[in-house]
Parts: structure tokens; C-alpha cells; sequence
């Protein structure tokens, strides 16, 4: 049985809303282990240094909207790489692979009926499963394995972290994230310091996230063009 956290409302499609992508609720994301492939793809990733947990860029800066937002609309949205997070909201899978729903920020997600129940008799709707999630996303969160979050202790416990550098974008000009306010808790991992303690170790286990996030962080300079375009 599928388990949930949430309560009767119902849907009412997106309509003209954006707000999952126009700035207005969100500028991060949480990295999972099921989404790494995907994430590290398009978005540039880091570490945020109070959380602890491995974030993505949907855009530099908050409230400028994602940096694959165009013409209003998702230039991604058919792509298998769109993040788990994009495909699920307005609901999505805690680390328990509880299914939650956010009714405090979407707003077509109410309480005036429409033929989109969440709950059915108290069930999770099956068309909430087969349209915001898949099967195997569902199963691989409930059989999830701890290593990214493993990872990322080790990265604290090793000191393996460094401040964003200052970068080029794609057009040449110098731009420093850390200036913004919500990114000074960001950091990138220390690719060599990392990599050696691995190797002392004879470690190989994580070398798939430390290739995922150089892969990720190559998206920096075509993320800065866009974001001096938009502001
Ligand atoms: S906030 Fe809700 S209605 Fe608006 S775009 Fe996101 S899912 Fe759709
Ligand atoms: S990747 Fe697409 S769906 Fe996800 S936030 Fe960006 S524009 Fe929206």
C-alpha cells in the first residue's frame, strides 16, 4: 500500500500557473540518490553547509525562475533528465517514501471538488500515482540506499568542501554566486582532496557521485549567461 500524509483536496491542473517555475517557490532543489543521473545533467549542484544536504541550482538567484523556463513554458518538460521533483509537485516522497502534497503553495491544489480527488475513501487516488509519479520511482525510494547521504558525511568529516569559485559565463564575464545572500552556505566538493582520501582508502563507492557533480558543475557558465540576461 502506497503510504500518504495527506488529506482530502483536489486538483485543478496547472492552468496558467508557474509558480513551481517562475521563481516564485522555489530557486533549489534537494539532490536525491534516485534523481542524481538526471539532476547532475542540467542543473549545477552543491553542498549547503547547514543542511547538509547536496542541492541544485534551478537558477542562481532566487526569484529569476528556472533557468529552463522559456517562453513560459518548461523547454525540458519532455525530457527524461527533468528532475523527479519537477514530475511529482505538487506532491512528492519524503525520505520515507511517504507521499506528501503542498497545499500551502499550490494554489490549484484546494478544497473546491473537481474530478481530481487526492484521496479516494481515504486511499490515495491511483491517478495521483500515475500521473505525478512513476512505479519505479515510488519503489526505488522505498528500497532506497543511504550512500549519497553516506557521502556527504564523509565530505564534512573530511573537510572536502570549498567556496563556489568565481567563474566565466559562456559569454566571458566574471560573476561571483557567493555575492547572493542564499548561496553563502554553498559549497562545491574538493574533487582532489576527496579523491585521494578515496584512493588511500581503495574507496571506489562514491566516484559516481564525484563524476555526477564535476558533470554538474560544468552547467555553472551557461547558468550565469542566462541569469545576467534576466536580471
Ligand atoms: S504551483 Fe501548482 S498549479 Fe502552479 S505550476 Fe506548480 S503544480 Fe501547477
Ligand atoms: S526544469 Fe522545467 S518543470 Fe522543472 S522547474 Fe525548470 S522549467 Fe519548471
Amino acid at each position: 500500500m502506497i503510504k500518504h500524509n495527506i488529506d482530502n483536496r483536489f486538483f485543478h491542473g496547472c492552468g496558467d500557473c508557474r509558480d513551481c517555475c517562475n521563481g516564485k517557490l522555489f530557486s533549489m532543489g534537494e539532490v536525491t540518490q534516485n534523481d542524481f543521473n538526471s539532476i547532475v545533467k542540467l542543473f549545477p549542484t552543491a553542498i549547503n553547509i547547514k543542511t547538509k544536504k547536496m542541492m541544485f541550482f534551478y537558477s542562481l538567484v532566487p526569484l529569476v525562475g528556472c533557468h529552463y523556463l522559456r517562453d513560459n513554458k518548461c523547454s525540458v518538460y519532455d525530457t527524461i533528465t527533468r528532475p523527479n521533483t519537477c514530475l511529482n509537485y505538487p506532491f512528492g516522497f519524503d525520505k520515507n517514501a511517504v507521499v506528501q502534497q503542498d497545499t500551502v503553495n499550490c494554489q490549484n491544489l484546494n478544497q473546491e471538488e473537481s474530478d481530481y480527488p487526492t484521496l479516494i475513501d481515504g486511499y490515495i487516488n491511483p491517478q495521483v500515482m500515475n500521473d505525478f509519479f512513476t512505479e519505479s520511482q515510488y519503489i526505488s525510494t522505498v528500497n532506497k540506499d543511504h550512500l549519497l547521504d553516506d557521502f556527504i558525511t564523509l565530505l564534512f568529516q573530511s573537510d572536502s568542501l570549498l567556496n563556489i569559485p568565481k567563474f566565466k559565463t559562456t559569454d566571458g564575464q566574471l560573476i561571483d554566486i557567493n555575492e547572493i545572500e542564499t548561496n553563502q552556505d554553498m559549497k562545491i566538493i574538493n574533487i582532489d582532496k576527496i579523491k585521494s582520501i578515496l584512493e588511500r582508502q581503495k574507496n571506489n563507492s562514491y566516484n559516481h557521485f564525484i563524476e555526477g557533480h564535476l558533470i554538474s558543475i560544468e552547467n555553472f557558465p551557461q547558468f550565469g549567461k542566462r541569469l545576467l540576461e534576466q536580471i
